[in-house]
């Protein structure tokens, strides 16, 4: 699962699906890629969703990501969010990537209500706003709750390092925390620029 929803949101490079379908070469040969491309987008223009779903369910990941983009382009939120609460992980990462782009901080509470991990994404919108410590907080909520507790748990230290704050990093370390031992590692020796 990718986390990254920090870039600028006029581009599509952070998104973990959307638009992601040919960013790597992944069919073989460029005949292949550019037949799957020329596929995709045709039915996904065409209004064939039928056959994206179809091409999907048997494991056209490419028809996968283009049924997720039909349904972002056209602010087909409310199907979004009912294949992400059936299960449908990629809808739902979509669904918070796509709140977060929007700065939309009410749909993200109302998400993190049912649904824990939003608190992942609702924590980079608030970053984004510049409220570190309430995004430090849903990220520790996460942890607390045993959800995410890995990727939580280390973004919390990387904001902690890029926001001045390595002397709570050093805390934690001091105290026998792995990951901030490894992150303090890495920062002494960054490139400074
Ligand atoms: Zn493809």
């Amino acid at each position: 699962m990718t986390f990254d929803v920090t870039e600028p949101a006029d581009q599509q490079s952070g998104w973990s699906y959307y638009g992601a379908a040919h960013r790597y070469a992944v069919h073989g040969s460029d005949a292949e890629e550019a037949a799957c491309a020329r596929r995709t987008a045709e039915l996904a223009a065409t209004g064939r969703e039928a056959e994206l779903h179809a091409l999907a369910d048997a494991g056209d990941r490419c028809a996968a990501i283009a049924t997720l983009e039909v349904l972002v382009d056209q602010d087909r939120v409310d199907e979004l969010r009912a294949m992400g609460a059936a299960g449908h992980d990629p809808a739902f990462v979509t669904l918070m990537e796509l709140y977060v782009r929007r700065g939309d901080e009410a749909a993200l509470r109302a998400e993190a209500a049912t649904a824990e991990r939003a608190r992942f994404w609702l924590s980079a919108l608030l970053v984004r706003s510049g409220r570190l410590d309430e995004a430090l907080d849903e990220l520790r909520r996460l942890v607390a709750a045993g959800v995410d507790t890995h990727a939580a748990h280390g973004k919390m230290l990387d904001l902690l390092l890029e926001h001045g704050r390595e002397d709570e990093v050093r805390a934690l370390a001091a105290a026998g925390d792995r990951p901030a031992i490894r992150r303090l590692n890495f920062w002494q020796h960054r490139d400074r620029p």
